[in-house]
């Protein structure tokens, strides 16, 4: 299986991260990837850009150095109820919008059931396209019910590399368990980096290792195919 676009990148934009859109296009370019996703942190993770930065993506253009770009978010659950920090009429400008759990930005770990109801709450809000690194040690949900849901609204769950490198140590045994109830319900995969800066765009070695130790299927892996991956960003209506 190959991953033909990172979905999941920041720019200096959000704040700690260390590499520009041109420089993130140009590595994806060299690692020969086909697209490429910007998604810099929401508003309201601490250093993160300010709201304008999403309303501004239409001027990022289409293509840099031969890769496709999609303007997108890594977008923070703010409570229990699955809001998050981008209005609907951002959300509906932005190509992919993933949403994820993060410190210090209003919903800190609220334990396995609350955290799950906030998660399972923010895949039914259709503009959102999939939940980032759903693993992370430091909100534990019921992995069973996010998969089953996740299949169920066509939310896709990101299985992030950089959680088995650089954060969210501990990430390991929780995406395998999670994983093996994604090849059940047949969930939609997202593979993303997390690249804070442009040598780390296009890494996927472990991600591609716990989705085959969990025999999920090529088919259910969003960005293994453009065309795949464009029918799913169309927008739901
Ligand atoms: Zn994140
Ligand atoms: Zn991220």
């Amino acid at each position: 299986m190959k991953i033909i676009a990172d979905m999941h990148t920041h720019t200096i934009s959000s704040g700690h991260a260390y590499s520009t859109i041109n420089e993130l296009a140009a590595s994806a370019a060299q690692k020969g990837l086909q697209a490429l996703a910007v998604t810099d942190h929401g508003p309201a993770l601490p250093g993160g850009p300010h709201i304008y930065h999403f309303g501004a993506m239409r001027f990022i253009p289409r293509e840099i150095s031969g890769v496709r770009i999609f303007a997108g978010c890594e977008a923070n659950i703010l409570d229990s109820d699955g809001k998050i920090d981008l209005p609907e009429n951002y959300l509906s400008r932005l190509d992919f919008v993933m949403a994820g759990f993060h410190e210090f930005c209003g919903f800190d770990d609220k334990g396995t059931g609350r955290n799950t109801e906030a998660m399972i709450n923010a895949m039914h809000n259709p503009g959102i396209h999939a939940i980032s690194h759903p693993g992370n040690p430091a909100f534990p949900v019921d992995y069973e019910a996010i998969a089953r849901e996740a299949s169920l609204t066509g939310t896709a769950l990101e299985i992030n590399n950089a959680s088995f490198t650089f954060s969210r140590c501990g990430s390991r045994p929780n995406c395998e368990k999670l994983a093996r109830q994604i090849g059940k319900f047949h969930t939609p995969v997202i593979v993303g980096s997390d690249a804070h800066i442009a040598q780390n765009v296009g890494e996927f070695a472990v991600a591609l290792e716990v989705i085959a130790g969990a025999g999920i299927e090529e088919a259910q892996v969003v960005n293994s195919d453009l065309e795949r991956l464009i029918g799913f960003l169309k927008p739901s209506g």
